[in-house]
């Protein structure tokens, strides 16, 4: 069954583990590259416009921010990456906040990594892959903005990510998506239901 989502707050933003908001509850972090469309795939899932904002401006502070999902669940949203011309600053701040939360002790038991279907895997997300993987979290692909592709070139899209993946033992699940046509939706929610119990 798929989760049905009736509740979603805005908790809290933060760059450290001492400002984490405190819970037990199962979590699930949104990672992907800056533009891939995970905002919209967070926005998507809850049904809401605006509870995660779309990040348009590459380089302002970067802050990994809670939301409690019917008041059981936790999701987060961690920094996109791979902005062009990031400094090396802001890219070793990405990654010390990163490795924070990874090694947090939260009950992260699974990440959905945002992948533009007309981009593919690309180098950083491997690395994001092979990081989450080191933390022993299941992850999940979801290539975005399936409706910007047609029907043969999405099942194509996926094929490819399918096969170059295949040897990354945590990534659990691959599936289509598009927070404009909401094709997908259910498959993630399912998701969601299944290890959150
Ligand atoms: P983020 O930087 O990864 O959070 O990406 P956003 O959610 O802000 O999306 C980046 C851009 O892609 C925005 O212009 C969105 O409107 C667009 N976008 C996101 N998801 C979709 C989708 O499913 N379909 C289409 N056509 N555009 C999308």
């Amino acid at each position: 069954m798929p989760l049905n989502i009736k509740k979603s707050d805005f908790v809290k933003s933060a760059s450290k583990p001492s400002q984490y908001p405190p819970t037990s509850h199962p979590e699930f972090f949104f990672a992907g590259k800056s533009n891939s469309g995970k905002s919209s795939m967070l926005n998507a899932i809850c049904n809401r416009k605006k509870l995660a904002i779309t990040s348009k401006t590459p380089g302002r502070t970067q802050l990994i921010n809670f939301f409690l999902i019917n008041d059981c669940i936790s999701f987060v949203d961690i920094p996109g990456y791979g902005y062009a011309n990031t400094s090396k600053k802001i890219s070793a701040a990405w990654n010390d906040m990163i490795l924070n939360y990874l090694a947090s002790e939260r009950n992260i038991v699974s990440m959905f990594m945002a992948v533009d279907i007309r981009r593919g895997i690309e180098e950083l997300d491997k690395k994001m892959i092979n990081l989450t993987s080191s933390y022993n979290i299941n992850i999940n692909i979801i290539i975005t903005k399936s409706d910007k592709v047609s029907k043969v070139k999405r099942i194509e899209a996926k094929r490819e990510i399918e096969n170059e993946l295949t040897n990354f033992k945590n990534v659990k699940n691959i599936h289509i998506f598009s927070s404009k046509s909401k094709e997908g939706i259910k498959d993630i929610l399912e998701i969601i239901e299944k290890f959150s119990l």
